[in-house]
């Protein structure tokens, strides 16, 4: 009986690792189109200051459209563009354009500075810092209004030509984050040895913060003990009011999530840059 288990789990095991990697080719062959298709837009989510509430940053974030219509979620596109090396050219893409945005909207009189979400791959490229130099400089864009979200594995992972780049980088005057802040393994102690300018809290904490006490302690001695090596600390996925206030009161200095804006085109958001504030 033990066999005959074995063998359906077998057989089950085989099927849905087939349709997985039939979906995987089928987004592969679709994502090559992608680039030259025009069919890679690029959202804005608002950054807002946890007390004033004024829009104090946005971050870029990735759609594949066709006809306004999203083709798939940057969660099932994005690990098929890392595992095919296109997160290359897409990227590449990606950066420029948010650089283009940002000064577009320096030049409106709306400055504020441009988040972009960077993959292991291109930061691990021998030629990242060459080219996110060039990319700054045909934009037109100072870097201090550029700031790059790493996760904590890419900063972790890579021991001294790492923590070279991030050097160079921050000398270069462009921020540094780190996204997704408490999902990985990057020990408080370690971070004094990185020039990172903030941590972003995963959205997971908050989601639990105000129904779980435990959460609700670690969130706050995570925040704390972040100030006290002098990094800032954004909340991300912050949906209601309570989390909100809870958050400001832990000490974070920056907030975002659906509860102040979705990830929306640039000109929406321009719109936004554009009106009165009201209190978070
Ligand atoms: P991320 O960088 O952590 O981005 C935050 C994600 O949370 C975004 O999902 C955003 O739409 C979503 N989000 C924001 N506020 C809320 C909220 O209040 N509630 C909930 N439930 N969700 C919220 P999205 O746009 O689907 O992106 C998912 C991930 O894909 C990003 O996570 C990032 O890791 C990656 N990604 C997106 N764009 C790019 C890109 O241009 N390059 C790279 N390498 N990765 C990207
Ligand atoms: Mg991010
Ligand atoms: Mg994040
Ligand atoms: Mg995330």
């Amino acid at each position: 009986a033990a066999k005959a288990q074995g063998q359906h789990g077998y057989r089950f095991f085989t099927a849905s690792m087939n349709e997985r990697a039939r979906a995987q080719r089928r987004i592969e062959t679709g994502l090559r189109q992608a680039l030259p298709g025009n069919q890679l837009k690029l959202h804005y989510q608002p950054k807002v200051d946890a007390h004033s509430g004024r829009i104090v940053g946005a971050e870029a974030l990735l759609r594949w459209q066709l006809n306004g219509r999203d083709l798939y979620k940057p969660d099932q596109f994005i690990p098929v563009a890392e595992d095919s090396g296109l997160i290359l050219p897409i990227g590449a893409w990606v950066l420029r354009q948010a650089c283009r945005q940002a000064r577009m909207w320096q030049q409106a009189g709306h400055e504020i500075p441009i988040s972009v979400n960077v993959s292991p791959l291109q930061f691990q490229h021998a030629d990242f810092y060459t080219w996110l130099d060039d990319v700054l400089e045909e934009a037109g864009l100072e870097s201090r209004l550029l700031e790059l979200e790493l996760t904590e594995r890419m900063v972790m992972s890579g021991g001294e030509a790492t923590t070279g780049l991030l050097q160079r980088i921050k000398h270069r005057g462009v921020r540094l984050s780190l996204d997704d802040f408490g999902t990985g393994y990057c020990s408080l102690s370690y971070l004094k040895h990185f020039p990172i300018d903030a941590l972003k809290i995963d959205r997971m904490f908050v989601r639990d913060i105000i129904s779980d006490h435990d959460t609700a302690t670690i969130t706050s001695a995570i925040i704390a003990m972040a100030r006290s090596l002098n990094k800032d600390v954004i909340a991300e996925g912050v949906e209601t009011r309570e989390q909100g206030s809870f958050l400001r009161h832990a000490g974070c200095s920056q907030l975002q999530g659906f509860l102040y804006g979705m990830p929306m085109p640039a000109s929406e958001l321009q719109k936004l840059l554009a009106e009165p504030v009201s209190a978070p």
